[in-house]
């Protein structure tokens, strides 16, 4: 079918037929054409569908040609300089040195190359882990499915914060509106209803299509798909959906920067060097330029962005082993700064695998026997006719949820909580299929968050109507007049038992939902309807919290991180779950009401203090992150802090299609990957697949260490090329000889150096990291400290070099050999300062400070066989100017190595003293 563009999906799913547009169709002739039954398509027929019509995807865009990659690594400063090298030194006629900076060059920008595609496929891996899902009816039930198998023909269900998977004709709306904005720029959300439309209008006027894309703001739909792929109407403007992320993030850009500007200085110090040298010094000219592309080979520090990038991607990598999947790629920085998580309750707190343990109905109340969601169960003591009836009517109809029994387990498909009802249901000896199938639904007011309840109109097979209404009991108790009694029927609601039991429930640490029901005559439900109920009772729900979550609060605590509940649950459930938890001030709690009374500054005053927030709306949160990221440090007043500067570094989780504000303000978003619209999704810089704090927490601490693992990177990189460029400057201006020539300082800058640095990458976590507080939000990568161990060590690789150069000449005489002595001083300085740079100053000479991580044994390996080329095969000592080292040269190179880790240890260790004494 080809679809006439700018009009409307057309329908044929066999050509022979005339194509009409579908939004003049009605629903039952699009059903009819597409062979679509209401009861959804089989599994079967789904999958031949599929192999006929193709993936529901946009064609990929086409990534950028090789050569374009190829240029990209080669035009950048450093390559150009070495390009320039490459020439001149060859136009003076040093034809080995030109070719080893040509190969240098090419390895250079191979490397990049090769690089760019790991990470260019760990995020591809990583979009694919975040493919969209859609909720279909296959098969008679609902389920969700990947989006990409939809076909046309299957029946899609919407909810508020779903994209919309393909185009489709909506047969049942429920104030169901969309945002277009991505296909007509519109961006206020369009209402839909789903009656035929008489003429073919624009694609924002077709009030009766979804059309693939788009995002569900409010309400609930079902329809038909009419159009998938590249056929619907986004596939035809395709490409505009191609999210893509770099590996970039702002320290990145920072270091970036840092390097360019290093290079320019370097660069430009070079050619003054030329300039004073050739007019000063009496040193020829191709000497005096080899010595100078020597000091520029030097100062540039070529492995650090290749360095960074891979700690960086390796950190994405391993925070998705931990199930927390980085969509934006600076938030793996500032994940590990965060110092306030606030959390949803339900399903990342607690397990969301509800129970039904306690109800009370007319004036009884009664436990709930069972296990999980396992059928068989019961009540502690028999409970009226009268009263269980209606109960169980409500419980199975203002329901949409469903169980699968399958070999004696049960299976859920839809809210945990409402399959928990239907649980219940069976419990007391009913069916809620048959009572279903006896109450056909003819209307219904789906849960909505802003009025915490949920309405459904039935009709018996006598024509009689009846509303029943399930939600939060301050909701439904204040829309009821009277109660269910089981001898007069209905009397006078009784507020105060009501409230008595509510509050005995909620304490428990229970769910609390209220049942009502009322005679109804219309055949439509609006929100007017709700008034005048009759209160049947109510259920508590038992959501124990996740084990491994309370380990985890327990570790934010120690790590400095104060955890803040939001939920929209009752403020004592909230409160008992999270003294359960071990949440600090468990006990006071602030509502959404009492946070609407607050302004600004009174909310910024008590944010800090309070941790639990209950009755929220996703408004809430919005104001609760601004006021923490405005306040002191957004913790509880137990003399943990004092304040932080520029306020707290705050993660948001949320699920919601309206939580997206908060989770785009917030430092960190967090969104779930189990529950949470593909709105929430797409707005969080973070998705955690398996919804739990737990691995919040872990995705914490693996920014800690890929932050860590970053300022490792530097601190090693940066004193090598210091200590190279200030060697070969001192030897320039004292007019001596190089202690290290041009191509010996790429052999060390290319091979010894990554080959060492590469490990940093791998570092696990250091011990007592999390006992740390969070670092400060605006904490610079190239800290003070860092700066002057830069410096510092730099000095120490001087001193080592020229004393190897000078012991090499004293042992024999050969410039050449004391070279040789001096890269084997300065790759033995390398090895022995990595140990220094992996723990902190002090700690390196220890037993697990050497045991290491295979990693590093495997790059000391490779170290040892790289240098041994360098020193022993002819074809390297002809190319470097290498001469085979006596043991005695071996012995001085690897006593330089071990001075520099006995003095940085030592000098770690008087600090320490130092700063213990001055309580600094
Ligand atoms: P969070 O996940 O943020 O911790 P929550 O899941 O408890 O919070 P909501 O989903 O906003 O918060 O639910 C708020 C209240 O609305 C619940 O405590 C419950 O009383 C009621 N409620 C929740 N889901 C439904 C539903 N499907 N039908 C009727 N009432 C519901």
């Amino acid at each position: 079918m080809t679809p006439c563009a700018g009009t409307s999906p057309t329908v044929a799913v066999d050509n022979a037929l005339p194509a009409t547009p579908a939004c003049q169709c009605s629903v039952a002739d699009i059903r009819a054409r597409l062979q679509a039954p209401t009861d959804g398509l089989s599994s079967a027929e789904a999958a031949t569908r599929l192999q006929q019509q193709g993936s529901n995807s946009l064609p990929q865009a086409r990534g950028r040609s090789l050569w374009r990659r190829l240029w990209a690594q080669i035009s950048n400063l450093l390559i150009l300089v070495l390009l320039s090298a490459v020439v001149i030194t060859a136009l003076l006629g040093h034809t080995l040195d030109s070719l080893v900076i040509l190969a240098v060059v090419i390895s250079q920008a191979l490397i990049g190359l090769v690089q760019e595609g790991r990470a260019e496929q760990a995020l591809s891996a990583i979009r694919h882990m975040l493919a969209p899902t859609a909720s279909v009816i296959r098969d008679g039930h609902s389920q969700r499915i990947a989006a990409a198998e939809l076909v046309a023909g299957d029946t899609v269900l919407l909810e508020p914060g779903d994209r919309v998977p393909a185009d489709i004709r909506l047969e049942r709306c429920h104030s169901l509106s969309l945002d277009e904005a991505i296909l007509t720029g519109e961006s206020l959300a369009v209402e839909k209803q789903p009656e035929a439309l008489t003429s073919t209008n624009a694609l924002g006027d077709q009030s009766n299509m979804a059309f693939s894309g788009t995002l569900v703001v409010r309400g609930t739909g079902r329809g038909v798909v009419v159009a998938t792929g590249s056929r619907s109407e986004i596939g035809r403007i395709s490409g505009l959906l191609q999210q893509t992320t770099g590996l970039q993030t702002p320290l990145l850009a920072q270091m970036d920067r840092f390097a360019r500007l290093m290079a320019t200085l370097v660069v430009v110090s070079g050619l003054l060097i030329l300039l004073l040298g050739y007019w000063l010094s009496d040193l020829p000219f191709a000497d005096l330029f080899i010595a100078v592309v020597g000091l520029t080979v030097a100062g540039i520090p070529e492995g650090l962005p290749a360095i960074l990038s891979i700690t960086l991607a390796v950190g994405v990598r391993s925070m998705a082993r931990r199930q927390a999947v980085v969509r934006r790629m600076p938030a793996i920085e500032t994940i590990g700064a965060v110092s306030v998580i606030c959390s949803d309750k339900t399903g990342t707190l607690t397990r969301n695998e509800m129970m039904v343990s306690a109800l009370a109905c007319g004036a009884h109340y009664r436990q709930v026997r069972g296990d999980g969601y396992a059928l068989d169960g019961g009540l502690n003591e028999p409970l009226a006719e009268t009263l269980q009836t209606p109960l169980m009517l409500a419980a199975a109809l203002c329901n949409d949820a469903s169980l699968q029994a399958d070999n004696g387990t049960v299976k859920i498909h839809g809210d945990p909580m409402e399959a928990a009802l239907q649980v219940l249901v069976h419990r007391l000896d009913g069916d809620p299929v048959r009572l279903a199938q006896h109450w056909p639904r003819t209307d219904e007011i789906p849960f909505d968050a802003e009025y915490r309840l949920m309405a459904t109109l039935n009709h018996d097979h006598q024509g009689r109507h009846q509303l029943w209404v399930k939600g939060a009991p301050e909701a439904v108790l204040q829309r009821c007049r009277s109660q269910l009694d089981e001898t007069e029927g209905s009397v006078t609601l009784a507020q105060d038992y009501w409230s008595d039991m509510i509050e005995r429930l909620a304490s428990d640490g229970q769910r609390v939902l209220a049942l009502a029901c009322k005679e109804h005559s219309g055949s439509e439900l609006e929100m007017t309807d709700l008034n005048d109920l009759q209160l049947i009772g109510l259920v508590g729900l038992m959501d124990p919290p996740r084990s491994e979550a309370i380990a985890a609060v327990a570790e934010c605590h120690a790590a400095g991180i104060e955890v803040k509940m939001i939920t929209g649950d009752h403020g004592l459930t909230a409160s008992a779950i999270a003294a359960r938890l071990g949440l600090h001030n468990s006990a006071e709690v602030l509502t959404g009401k009492q946070l609407d009374e607050l302004d600004d500054q009174a909310l910024q005053d008590c944010v800090g203090r309070v941790n639990v927030y209950a009755r929220t709306s996703p408004e809430h949160k919005l104001r609760l992150v601004q006021a923490l990221q405005s306040c002191g440090d957004g913790r509880n007043g137990d003399g943990l802090s004092g304040k932080r500067q520029g306020g707290a570094v705050v993660a948001m989780t949320g699920d919601g299609v309206n939580d997206a504000p908060a989770l785009k303000a917030a430092d960190v978003g967090i969104a779930m990957g189990h529950k949470g619209s593909q709105a929430a999704r797409e707005a969080s810089a973070v998705v955690l697949l398996d919804d739990n704090f737990a691995s919040l927490v872990a995705a914490v601490k693996e920014g800690r260490t890929v932050y860590q693992n970053l300022k490792k990177g530097i601190a090693f990189m940066l004193p090598i090329n210091g200590g190279e460029s200030i060697s070969l400057m001192v030897a320039l201006l004292w007019g001596h000889t190089l202690p290290i020539s041009a191509l010996q300082i790429l052999w060390v800058n290319m091979i010894s150096s990554v080959i060492l640095a590469m490990t940093l990458a791998f570092e696990p976590a250091l011990p007592g990291m999390m006992q740390q507080p969070p670092r400060a939000r605006n904490e610079a990568l190239l800290s003070r400290p860092l700066a002057w161990k830069v410096l510092q060590v730099s000095l120490l690789f001087l001193v080592g070099i020229f004393a190897a150069w000078h012991w090499g000449m004293a042992h024999s005489g050969s410039e050449a050999f004391a070279s040789t002595v001096a890269v084997n001083a300065l790759v033995a300085m390398e090895l022995f300062y990595l140990f220094t740079v992996r723990y902190p100053p002090g700690q390196a000479i220890s037993w697990q400070g050497f045991k290491g991580t295979p990693v590093i044994w495997v790059a000391i390996a490779a170290l040892i066989l790289m240098q041994s080329l360098f020193n022993w095969l002819p074809l390297f000592q002809r190319t470097f100017n290498s001469m085979a080292p006596d043991l005695p040269a071996l012995m001085v190179a690897t006593g330089c190595g071990v001075a520099v880790l006995l003095i940085l240890q030592l000098e770690g260790w008087i600090r320490g003293r130092w700063c213990n004494n001055h309580g600094d």
